[in-house]
């Protein structure tokens, strides 16, 4: 093709997609489009991720770059498909979800040279939506985007946000809201869910999907003796590295079904999720989690569950001499030692949280790290808060609000706390700790409030939050009121929805 060609058939600055799902697992996928909506506009658009995937900044915030955000009009090389997949929905195995209200238009090449899936979210129905409209609300779809790029700016593996843009239709819920579509980046959207799907309606394509899975994800493992058995071990890592983050943040997915767990090791699906106010295991925002089986602190050990769904699908290929038993015993081995990877990650983590990384003694740091959470819960202390408190406590200064200083306990632990620090510089690990410990995170009261001004049509709110979440860990003037807990009462009873 010559350059002319390519300026004849491309718009300015319109990026090109590459469809390398869509193309190598039509399966997988049902051939569908975005609703033509009457009326997009942007409301938010993420420049400085459109930079990183390559794509002109220019561009997207013109209107072609609107109608894309939209997914009225696609680039060249876009394949949309709504994905099929299968999933464990609190428990119970549904044999077809799939994208109900969301499509993959394709995939870009970001700056690591890496892909990543751009998927519109909202955008109308698709063979797998049921008895759903397809649709998604403005704020829901702003929580989405305020949840995915604070997780990112506290290091989580995540999906991003790319914008926001509101379609011109209604959408029928409690009242009727604004129509808007999120365009969401993942380095991938495979799950779970979708191994779930292939085993069982296709299980000779398992193969391709653990090559196909480990080329995106895990390259240096393409050539592994046993290709599917090295795929568990590594999404087990993964999966286990994601969770400790979540449980030294606070965070509450909500809804760890199979269809929301990704290979990739990264964070999907913010519906229902939220952060922790008062340290408590047994916290439950989503209003349909009525066991508690999401829980904050039983999210380890779901983790574990779904990894054992992903192993199930992987077996025939773990073992290829017919010895089933064999394979059983190989994934078993990879199962067991999840909760081992998961406590690895998260005392690493908390080493860090309490300014002992590097520490030899890993048991004393162990012990600490458990006590603190016994502590923690105990004294209904800010989960967030105590971090930055106990850096406080090292500068010599008198935090207010301070939880833990009542706790029987405290003395005790204070005093071997800083002998383990030993004669390190208290100010400089003040800092080190400071570094890894937010101070602003996206608290329940402020998230509703931002998003009923947006429902509203005042972004202001919502556009300060972001700004504050987006940037952690430096305490700013001005901003106290983004880094205290909820008022009394706001947390009791707070919920959160699905399919909003
Ligand atoms: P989630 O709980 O968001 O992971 O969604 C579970 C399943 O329900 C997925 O297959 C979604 O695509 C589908 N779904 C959720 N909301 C809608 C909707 N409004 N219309 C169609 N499908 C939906
Ligand atoms: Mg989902």
């Amino acid at each position: 093709m010559s350059a002319t060609d390519v300026k004849d058939s491309v718009a300015p600055g319109e990026p090109e997609l590459s469809s390398s799902f869509a193309e190598r697992f039509p399966e997988l996928g049902a051939e569908s489009q975005a609703i033509d909506a009457p009326a997009p506009e942007p409301v938010i658009v993420n420049d400085a991720l459109a930079e990183f995937l390559g794509i002109d900044v220019d561009w997207l915030n013109s209107d072609d770059g609107t109608a894309f955000l939209a997914g009225i009009k696609l680039p060249a090389g876009s394949v949309p498909i709504a994905m099929a997949y299968a999933g464990h929905q609190f428990g119970g195995y549904s044999p077809v979800l799939g994208d109900g209200r969301a499509i993959l238009i394709g995939e870009v090449s970001d700056a690591d040279g890496e892909l990543e899936d751009i998927h519109l979210k909202g955008s109308g129905r698709t063979p797998f939506s049921r008895g759903g409209d397809g649709l998604a609300t403005l704020p829901a779809m702003l929580r989405e985007y305020l949840m995915a790029e604070a997780m990112h700016a506290l290091t989580v593996p995540t999906s991003r946000a790319l914008g926001v843009v509101t379609t011109g239709l209604g959408v029928r819920r409690d009242k009727i809201e604004a129509g808007a579509v999120l365009a969401r980046v993942a380095r991938s959207h495979i799950r779970v869910g979708t191994f779930e799907f292939t085993a069982r309606r296709d299980p000779e394509l398992v193969r391709d999907l653990v090559d196909y899975s480990l080329e995106r994800h895990y390259p240096e493992l393409v050539d592994a003796e046993v290709p599917a058995l090295a795929l568990l071990e590594a999404v087990a890592n993964a999966q286990a590295k994601l969770i400790a983050k979540w449980m030294l943040l606070g965070f509450v997915h909500g809804v760890m079904n199979t269809d929301n767990v990704l290979i990739s090791g990264e964070t999907i699906d913010y519906g229902p999720c939220a952060f922790l106010e008062t340290h408590d295991p047994a916290t439950v925002f989503s209003s349909i989690d009525r066991h508690g089986r999401y829980a904050f602190g039983n999210q380890p050990a779901i983790g574990q569950w779904n990894l054992a769904r992903l192993a199930e699908t992987l077996l025939p290929l773990i073992d290829d001499d017919d010895d089933d038993d064999d394979a059983v015993a190989k994934a078993t081995v990879v199962l067991e030692s999840f909760p081992g990877l998961l406590r690895e990650h998260w005392f690493e983590g908390m080493a860090s949280k309490i300014g002992l990384v590097g520490q030899h003694d890993q048991e004393a740091v162990g012990a600490l790290a458990g006590e603190l959470v016994e502590m923690m819960t105990r004294s209904e202390a800010d989960h967030t808060l105590t971090f930055r408190a106990l850096a406080k406590v090292l500068r010599g200064e008198t935090p207010s609000g301070f939880a833990l200083a009542s706790d029987s306990a405290w003395e005790n632990w204070s005093q071997r706390w800083q002998d383990a620090l030993g004669d390190a510089d208290k100010t400089e690990v003040a800092a080190a700790m400071d570094a890894v410990n937010p101070v602003y995170i996206p608290r329940n009261h402020l998230v509703e409030e931002a998003l009923s001004a947006a429902g509203v049509g005042n972004l202001e709110p919502f556009q300060q939050l972001l700004d504050v979440t987006t940037s952690p860990y430096v305490e700013r003037d001005g901003l106290e009121r983004y880094g205290e807990p909820a008022p009394t009462g706001f947390t009791e009873g707070y919920q959160t929805f699905c399919g909003t």
